[in-house]
């Protein structure tokens, strides 16, 4: 089966680390992996082309595809532009589009770079966590919603905090299902719920939906823990969580939480899946306009999130380990983009440090 891949450079430092990503895949391609890639503009580069941040042509092209593979938008060039037209919104509507209910956030630190964090190294270092937040439900889109004014004549703002059955199962099982994907050396794999189910009727719902969906995975252990808990418990011994799942608003503060516990952010990849394992992949970080067309950016969290591709869409696990380990084998060897650069090591461009992942694959 043909595997198509619709890339979105965007914006910013965006080509240059798609860039790096294309040639990593190309080994595997060349090596007869049966890939085409098709190049899109998304953002404000799309703004440019088409005056629209995610016009039909890239619609067509991304629901066309299996995966979507995309570097970053963004820039203080498109600020001023109406809210609708600007890159952001690109993201938004392609998030939408193609339906995707679960983004995955992996807080990864190699041993080689336990000084980048802000914790101390006995805390952080081989950390490899994975978070699964529900993406499109929540409080971020429950109905009603607004401000108005309430019968005492005072004003207000409220939201609904809702979630339906299926949109539980379906996270669930996504999540259940990466859980079991990541059990190493026959050890038990591990779920984390978390919730606020002390006090949330919405959270208690969903606790006792992922409870039953459980009963499909007996290979995994499930447990439970309180928001206010999990916030403190990642910074306090990260390292006791495998996967954790939550709803959206949890899932938003705790991934970026999780993922300052790397305090390299040019290593970070994400992914998000819809129903059918189409998924969009791309690095956690931004365009990063100061260093964009310098070739000075970390190509690595997009080169991961290739890797993640090949994982969770294509369940081509050990296509998605080489380049893993390409990546280990070259920072180990002291190479080192600016943003991860400590005394001693060999500070590499973008290309440079794409060199040396391509020579490790
Ligand atoms: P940013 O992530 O782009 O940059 C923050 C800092 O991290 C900068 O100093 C940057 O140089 C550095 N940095 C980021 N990625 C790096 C990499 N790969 N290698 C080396 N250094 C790296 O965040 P920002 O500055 O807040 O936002 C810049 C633009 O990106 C804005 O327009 C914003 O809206 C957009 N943005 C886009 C996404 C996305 O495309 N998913 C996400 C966040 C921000």
């Amino acid at each position: 089966m043909t595997m198509n891949i619709a890339v979105l450079p965007g914006d910013g430092i965006g080509p240059e680390i798609i860039k790096q990503a294309l040639r990593v895949l190309d080994v595997l391609k060349n090596e007869g992996m049966d890939m085409t890639f098709t190049e899109a503009p998304l953002g404000g580069q799309a703004y440019d082309q088409y005056g629209h941040p995610y016009p039909e042509f890239t619609q067509n092209i991304c629901r066309a595809a299996d995966a979507v593979l995309l570097g970053a938008v963004g820039g203080p060039q498109y600020d001023n532009l109406d809210r609708p037209l600007r890159p952001e919104r690109g993201l938004l509507g392609i998030r939408k589009d193609l339906g995707l209910f679960a983004n995955l956030r992996p807080a990864v630190l190699y041993p080689e770079l336990a000084n980048a964090s802000t914790l101390k190294p006995e805390v952080v270092a081989g950390l490899d966590i994975m978070i699964v937040r529900e993406l499109t439900g929540d409080v971020y889109f429950g109905q009603p919603r607004g401000m108005r004014t309430n019968e005492n004549g005072e004003r207000e703002g409220f939201n609904t905090m809702v979630y339906s059955e299926s949109e539980v199962r379906r996270i669930a099982h996504v999540a259940f299902g990466i859980a079991m994907k990541r059990r190493k050396n026959g050890q038990k794999a591990k779920l984390c719920s978390v919730d606020k189910a002390n006090v949330l009727e919405t959270t208690e719902f969903w606790k006792e939906i992922v409870i039953d969906v459980a009963k499909e995975y007996p290979e995994v252990e499930l447990s439970h823990m309180y928001v206010d808990n999990a916030a403190m418990q990642l910074i306090r011994n990260p390292k006791q969580f495998d996967v954790m799942v939550t709803g959206n608003i949890f899932g938003d503060i705790l991934s970026d939480e999780a993922s300052m516990l790397t305090g390299s952010i040019g290593m970070l990849a994400s992914a998000s899946l819809n129903a059918t394992k189409k998924g969009l992949y791309e690095p956690s970080h931004g365009s990063a306009p100061d260093i964009a067309g310098k070739n000075l950016a970390n190509p690595i969290a997009t080169i991961l999130s290739a890797a993640m591709m090949l994982r969770y869409t294509f369940d081509n696990e050990a296509a998605a380990q080489r380049i893993e380990n390409s990546v280990k084998t070259v920072l180990a060897a002291g190479y080192r983009t600016g943003d991860i650069f400590e005394e001693g090591m060999k500070r590499v461009s973008c290309s440079e440090m794409g060199d040396q992942i391509v020579a490790a694959m």
